[in-house]
């Protein structure tokens, strides 16, 4: 079988849409040798308390930090379903999209990998897509201090990057990324107070913040 560059699948509340996120994603590309990132803002996440503004203002924050970078697309289902997003089913509905024969990689930072065995039919996750684990300052990857269930899986599918390509799902890997200690909760904090945002998010969505006065209400509307 001919070797096909994986997609990259990066799901996230992106509430909003910071520094950190985008350079996981570019550096993926570049570490990971992915064909492109596909973005998939979270409707409604199950994980996390309901997130501070509506979906479609998350996605349009999304749209204009992604535009311009031709290795980035979006994916608006969940959005557009507004509905409780859960990612197995995303990644159903991506392997039917792409065939059976299209290598996929779901992108993760430290955090949310360590946290994987909660979510909904996890270990399915497997025979969708490979995961891909980025360093996140303040959290470490170490098969040690993971939930046992998931040290299990991290142990026998722990991979290098170029066996991504190889096979269409299954495997583990992990990447150093440009440590930033950007978070949305922080950001979402300084806005509050009344702190500047300045070069931690693309301008333009700083601009998109200001002008829609999100995160200043309780419904960001
Ligand atoms: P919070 O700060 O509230 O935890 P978040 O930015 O982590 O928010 P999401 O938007 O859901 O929340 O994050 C999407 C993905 O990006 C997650 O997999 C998360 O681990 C990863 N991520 C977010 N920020 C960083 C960062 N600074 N470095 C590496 N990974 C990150």
């Amino acid at each position: 079988m001919r070797e096909q560059s994986p997609i990259g699948i990066f799901g996230g509340t992106f509430d909003p849409v910071h520094l950190g996120h985008l350079r996981l994603a570019e550096e993926a590309a570049d570490k990971l040798g992915l064909a492109g990132v596909r973005w998939v803002p979270a409707g409604q996440p199950r994980h996390r308390e309901t997130p501070q503004v509506a979906p479609m203002h998350r996605l349009q924050m999304v749209q204009i930090a992604t535009a311009g970078n031709p290795r980035f697309s979006i994916d608006r289902a969940e959005v557009e379903r507004d509905e409780i997003s859960y990612t197995v089913p995303t990644l159903e509905r991506l392997r039917q999209k792409f065939g059976p024969t299209q290598p996929l990689v779901l992108l993760l930072g430290a955090d949310a990998y360590a946290g994987l065995p909660d979510w909904h039919r996890w270990q399915e996750i497997f025979s969708l897509a490979h995961i891909a684990v980025a360093h996140r300052p303040g959290f470490v990857i170490d098969v040690e201090t993971l939930p046992e269930a998931l040290a299990d899986e991290h142990r026998q599918r722990l991979a290098e990057a170029p066996a991504l390509a190889a096979e269409t799902a299954g495997k583990i890997t992990t990447y150093a990324m440009t440590p930033l200690a950007i978070s949305a909760t922080a950001i979402r904090a300084q806005l509050a107070a009344g702190d500047s945002l300045r070069y931690l998010l693309p301008q333009p969505v700083i601009d998109y913040i200001h002008l829609h006065n999100l995160y200043r209400s309780s419904d960001g509307s």
